[in-house]
């Protein structure tokens, strides 16, 4: 049987119980052990995929389609081992099933409760295809407190105590802050936190203590005495360069061995950090820089292009060089002011995107790209807005859109009328946008002498994906004679995966989200290339 990690937050969100998860997971990774990770979502949509990313970052998309936290990113970043559907849950989508089961009259007759229904049906989740796994590490979302989470805390309570208290283990991640004005770290929340935590009957075994600095041995004899762990279990994190740094600092920390200590298991082999050390240096001391600009309209939040900007990063690891992301808000974006504000940019890069607000900057900034021949990729709305730019500029169709910018105008882009699953015909819908979308790994057809394919190096790809409209195939001729070539299709030939344009050093759409599948250890072949392209362009 699995054993089952649990790994909750305190104080404060945002301080990294992703990272330490997909951490900890290499760590054990590393030492001979399968691993999975999971993340439950306190919050009420069924999954993230309506929600805008100035709410709650990135959408990351898996191979089997789900639309996901973004934590589930830096797992399969850390790990290389791919998540799926199952991987993530949240309490609206518990409640779902819950409910779906009350309505068929299976509950027989039973008043349905938050405890048990709901707590069980966590614990199916939990426990859910993990018999093949040694260690199964479940993230819970949000922090201890928070009236959400309650559910999901009072689930792995009683988990602990189905599978045993020797096959679960609770981490506790918290802030020590350090106060500048009294030059004092202090332990108090961390204490106030596991205290709440107690009092839902959950007594952590680990804790992480996340510091601005280090932690004198006397605080953490405090955090061990007033929170009842062994002092060898008070792990101390302090703020790293690079979140690559992360699995070198809890492997000094000793996480993994304490981890592997209180389930009484050795080690099958010994760490290997190599990797991490190899491209920690790589970013932290790489001179040479380039500059690259994300065009789009959630520039705001860091997190919302999370895997995009992993992998650009990815890009510049294989190719030596340091790089600068230069965010600018499409919405913001005057055409007048475009020289100026693109006049140190080596690369430009439109990303995913939804809805109207923002699109004629974008459109702007393409066109400038294209004139300038300076390295262009687009992704999906970026691959889509290439196409109206090129619609409108060079073939002279003034009114080309897409359906879901204008519903008047010429829809060179328009909402997928049907597409093929697994032998099953699927079709478009913009009326109810849940998990509606043409969503996962899809395979395309890389056309022989493109660029496209001297870049995989392969006839067929498989990427992820996560769009509702596309590019209309019947324009494929017009275009093709103007030099933007459809060097990539499904494989029924129907739908465009990929554009490139002929008289340009390096100008690529793709319908796809290439960022999703790119890891510091292997880096996407497409930001690689577009990385490369930019470094050569000054
Ligand atoms: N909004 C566009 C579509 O649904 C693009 C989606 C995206 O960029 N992920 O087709």
């Amino acid at each position: 049987m699995a054993r089952f990690i649990f790994v909750t937050g305190g104080v404060v969100s945002s301080l990294g119980k992703g990272l330490s998860s997909a951490s900890l997971a290499y760590l054990l990774q590393s030492r001979g052990y399968k691993v999975r990770l999971r993340k439950l979502d306190p919050y009420l949509n069924i999954d993230p995929g309506t929600m805008s990313p100035f709410q709650h970052g990135e959408v990351y998309v898996t191979d089997d389609g789900a639309e996901t936290d973004l934590d589930l990113g830096h797992y399969e970043r850390f790990t290389g081992v791919s998540a799926k559907k199952i991987d993530n849950i949240t309490t609206g989508r518990i409640y779902n099933d819950v409910l779906k089961k009350e309505r068929k009259g299976m509950y027989l007759g039973k008043t349905v409760q938050v405890i048990p229904h709901i707590t069980d049906r966590i614990k199916e989740f939990i426990k859910n295809d993990s018999s093949k796994e040694d260690f199964v590490i479940c993230e819970i979302g949000g922090i201890v407190g928070d009236i959400e989470s309650l559910p999901f805390i009072e689930a792995i309570r009683q988990f602990s105590n189905d599978v045993g208290k020797k096959n679960t283990l609770f981490i506790h991640l918290t802030l020590v802050p350090y106060l500048k004005s009294s030059d004092e770290i202090k332990t108090k929340p961390t204490q106030h936190s596991v205290k709440e935590l107690r009092s839902i009957g959950v007594q952590p075994d680990i804790i992480i203590c996340r510091s601005e600095r280090s932690i004198p041995l006397e605080h953490r004899k405090k955090i061990s005495l007033f929170c009842n762990v062994d002092i060898k279990n008070v792990i101390e994190t302090v703020d790293v360069r690079t979140i690559y740094e992360a699995p070198i600092s809890f492997f000094k920390e000793k996480l993994d061995s304490q981890v592997l200590e209180y389930f009484k298991l050795k080690s099958k082999k010994p760490v290997n950090l190599g990797p991490w050390k190899k491209i920690t240096k790589i970013i932290l001391q790489t001179k040479k820089q380039v500059n690259i600009a994300i065009i789009g309209k959630y520039v705001e939040l860091k997190d919302a292009y999370k895997s995009l900007d992993e992998a650009l990063i990815h890009g510049g690891i294989q190719n030596n060089i340091k790089v600068n992301l230069v965010r600018i808000d499409s919405e913001n974006l005057k055409v007048s002011e475009i020289p100026k504000k693109l006049k140190d940019i080596s690369g430009i890069l439109i990303p995913g995107g939804f809805g109207r607000r923002g699109t004629e900057g974008k459109i702007a900034a393409i066109k400038y790209a294209r004139n300038n021949k300076i390295p262009f990729l687009g992704i999906c709305f970026g691959m889509q807005m290439a196409i109206i730019e090129f619609a409108r500029n060079k073939l002279n169709l003034k009114k080309a859109t897409s359906s879901e910018i204008n519903k008047k105008g010429l829809p060179v882009v328009g909402l997928i009328n049907e597409w093929i699953k697994d032998g099953k015909t699927i079709k478009g819908t913009d009326k109810d946008l849940g998990g509606t979308m043409r969503l996962g790994a899809y395979e395309a057809k890389l056309d022989e002498n493109s660029m496209i394919r001297k870049i995989y190096g392969k006839k067929i790809i498989i990427e992820r994906h996560r769009h509702r409209y596309e590019v209309n195939i019947n324009y494929k001729d017009k275009f093709e004679k103007k030099g933007m070539n459809f060097s990539g299709l499904s494989p029924d030939g129907l739908l465009p995966e990929i554009i490139e344009l002929n008289n340009h050093p390096w100008f690529i759409g793709v319908q796809f989200h290439p960022e999703f599948k790119s890891r510091p250890f292997a880096p996407h072949p497409l930001f690689s290339s577009f990385i490369k392209a930019s470094k050569n362009h000054k």
